[in-house]
């Protein structure tokens, strides 16, 4: 998407050739505008599929969770970070390993709301080395739900996590897809 492209390569700064710091528009101080417009692509996108719920993982997933969830008229789950791996029962859970800090977490969403009656279209900010998504996709499939597929923000696409997914016959609709950053900060684009 040209407008998502465009606000990466005026705002987002690269650190360390793998991480993307998007936090002026995207995840910290947010551009709602930009996100309606994600919103409303990621909406002709999935146009027909019958979404019932959108699932996104907390916290940066949130506000772009809520602004599509509009357009599709239809709640928002988002799945919790929790340290403990000491659940209750009624619950779903998978193991994340974050991508930005290095450490592992689970992450929970109550059975109450994700069901086999849902058709979930699962929302992020990023999509890098997979693991968020691979666990919001196991969240779904533990509650019996029906995963349409997911719509990511951006996804650096040479770390390989989204063609993995894919691979495994998810339908992933990333709206940016980053091929190289360089390490003069420079960006390139599928
Ligand atoms: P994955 O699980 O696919 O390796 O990483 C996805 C998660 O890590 C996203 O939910 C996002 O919060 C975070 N993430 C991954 N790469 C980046 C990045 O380059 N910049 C920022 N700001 N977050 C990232």
């Amino acid at each position: 998407m040209k407008l998502l492209e465009e606000k990466i390569l005026k705002d987002g700064i690269v650190l360390s050739g793998t991480v993307l710091k998007v936090d002026k528009f995207l995840n910290h101080q947010i551009d709602v505008k930009l996100i309606c417009e994600l919103a409303k692509e990621w909406k002709r996108l999935f146009e027909g599929e019958n979404i019932t719920k959108i699932l996104t993982i907390e916290a940066s997933g949130i506000g772009i969770a809520c602004i599509t969830a509009l357009e599709f008229d239809v709640p928002v789950v988002y799945a919790k970070k929790i340290k403990s791996s000491n659940i209750g029962d009624d619950l779903l859970s998978a193991k994340v390993v974050s991508f930005t800090h290095g450490n592992t977490y689970n992450v929970i969403a109550s059975k109450d709301f994700i069901t086999k009656d849902d058709r979930v279209l699962i929302i992020d900010d990023f999509l890098a080395n997979g693991s968020a998504l691979r666990a919001l996709i196991k969240l779904c499939e533990a509650g019996g739900a029906t995963v349409v597929g997911a719509g990511i923000a951006i996804e650096k696409a040479y770390q390989k996590g989204g063609d993995a997914i894919r691979n495994k016959g998810y339908r992933v609709e990333a709206l940016a897809r980053i091929s190289k950053m360089n390490s003069d900060g420079t960006i390139e684009f599928c």
